[in-house]
């Protein structure tokens, strides 16, 4: 069979990102300091979302011919698959009726976190909704085909380890860049598990499940070894949530990249608490540079109210200072923009982000994903359903003491005045320009263990207890 995935790169979308819903771009307000930040956001050409590798490499084995087409509907396919997020949604759409007009009798499938949540979002569209992880088309494509029902239920994976390995050959790998965690190009994806035990109420990656799938760090290392022969990867993301819940895994997995026979650059994401001092020597011996974490907010109250568990705010600085002495940058995340938000919260946000000073800040508007408990306790509060507009850098709320206009404002003035300092350049530019490095500019030493380290405004909660990932019913206690 002829299979095309389709795909697009317009409106700037990185469709791997928000648990595969997709994350826009900043939009550049607040003048020329702001089309600088922008800049940085769209020098990328980000890799193709993963799900693609993966289906590219199913279809193959599988027996069938497989196309990647790029804004274009080519005409005479077998079956057109898509994997929609919030943000392409009507273009998406448009391509799924031009497929179908053009290729009477082709079968047209939707695959990832839109289907699963939003099927109606296709109504008027003759599709096959498929619901659960499009991998599992590698033992249920048949009976997809198969069938006549609208929607076809699939589960999920149950060993990661019996998938191939993803075949990045369309897609134009040679191409593919993240300089936020990176100074080699080009980056591969992998993933090392799925899914995450925490129950954050607002977050896309748990829809799916509330339980972790890991894979043999044998298979992953496998895989990254063929990343570097095949597409000559010299960098990889890790498109893991919640990366090293396992220490087990953790550090054989070190030892296997610290084997493989060049060296290459590594990011993964995860929460502070996971990653202690002897984790982060390990795999920064072995290639990692970046690391993303969620702070979200320093607010206890806020963190509470949507079942995030808090870690103490000076193990947040802690953990940003000790990953700059050795060498690895920090990505963080910061929310704004929650309904009950004022110009006061906002600035409290950006303050602490500025005490914290990773080495990037990524402030998201607060964006409710459909199928988290989060939409669905806040419906009344969405100033709108178009889920194009679901950026993480648009307001789409109705706040209680601000207007969407002061939110933009808001969200603009963060970038600019968290970049646009001193402190934030002295701090992170050897890290972001490791030139500065080679012409002698020193990180900062390490800080001592425990170190308390104090810099901004007062502590907010220090008395908070730090929560262990997996422990859930410690998890509940401070929901
Ligand atoms: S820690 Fe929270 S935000 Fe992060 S993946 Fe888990 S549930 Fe989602």
């Amino acid at each position: 069979m002829r299979i095309v995935l389709w795909d697009t790169r317009k409106l700037d979308v990185a469709k791997d990102f928000a648990g595969g819903y997709g994350v826009g771009q900043f939009p550049g307000g607040g003048g020329i300091g702001g089309r600088v930040v922008r800049h940085f956001f769209k020098r990328d050409y980000r890799p193709t979302a993963l799900v693609f590798a993966y289906l590219a490499a199913i279809f193959r084995k599988l027996g069938h011919h497989v196309e990647y087409s790029l804004d274009r509907v080519p005409v005479g396919a077998d079956v057109y698959i898509f994997n929609p997020s919030l943000i392409t949604l009507p273009l998406e759409r448009m391509a799924m009726s031009e497929a179908l007009a053009a290729t009477p009798g082709s079968r047209v499938l939707v695959t990832g976190p839109v289907a699963y949540s939003m099927g109606e979002a296709f109504d008027g569209l003759d599709v096959t909704i498929v619901r659960g992880e499009a991998e599992q088309l590698l033992w249920k494509f048949d009976d997809v085909m198969q069938s006549s029902e609208r929607t076809v239920e699939v589960g999920k994976v149950a060993d990661l380890d019996e998938l191939p390995f993803p075949d990045w050959s369309p897609f134009s790998p040679g191409r593919f860049s993240i300089g936020f965690d990176f100074t080699k190009f080009p980056t591969g994806l992998v993933q090392q598990s799925r899914g995450c035990t925490l129950k954050c109420n607002y977050c896309p990656y748990i829809i799916l499940e509330n339980s972790t799938r890991l894979r043999s760090p044998e298979m992953v290392a496998a895989e990254m070894q063929r990343g570097i022969q095949l597409y000559g990867f010299r960098s990889f993301k890790f498109r893991d949530p919640l990366f090293g819940v396992d220490r087990k895994r953790v550090f054989r997995l070190a030892e296997l990249i610290g084997s493989l026979p060049k060296k290459i650059e590594f990011s993964i994401e995860s929460r502070i608490d996971l990653l202690r001092p002897d984790v982060l020597r390990a795999l920064r011996d072995v290639g990692l540079t970046s690391i993303t974490v969620g702070i979200e907010t320093p607010s206890e109250e806020t963190l509470r109210r949507y079942h995030r568990a808090p870690i103490r705010d000076d193990k947040q600085r802690d953990f940003v200072l000790l990953c700059r002495a050795l060498g690895i940058r920090t990505v963080a995340g910061f929310m704004i923009g929650f309904p009950e938000d004022t110009e006061r919260s906002i600035r409290t946000v950006l303050r602490y982000a500025k005490a914290v000073n990773p080495t990037f800040a990524n402030f998201n508007v607060v964006t409710p994903y459909p199928g988290t408990e989060f939409f669905e306790e806040i419906r009344e509060q969405i100033a709108t359903f178009d889920t194009s507009k679901y950026t993480v850098y648009t307001p789409v709320l109705k706040y209680r003491y601000l207007t969407p206009e002061q939110v933009s404002e808001l969200h603009a003035k963060c970038f600019l005045s968290y970049y646009f300092r001193g402190r934030w350049f002295w701090a992170n530019a050897p890290l972001v320009w490791p030139r500065l490095q080679r012409m002698g500019w020193r990180l900062p030493p390490m800080p001592e263990p425990d170190q308390n380290v104090h810099v901004g405004p007062p502590k907010p909660h220090t008395s908070l207890p730090v929560v262990q990932p997996g422990k859930e019913d410690a998890n509940r206690r401070v929901a």
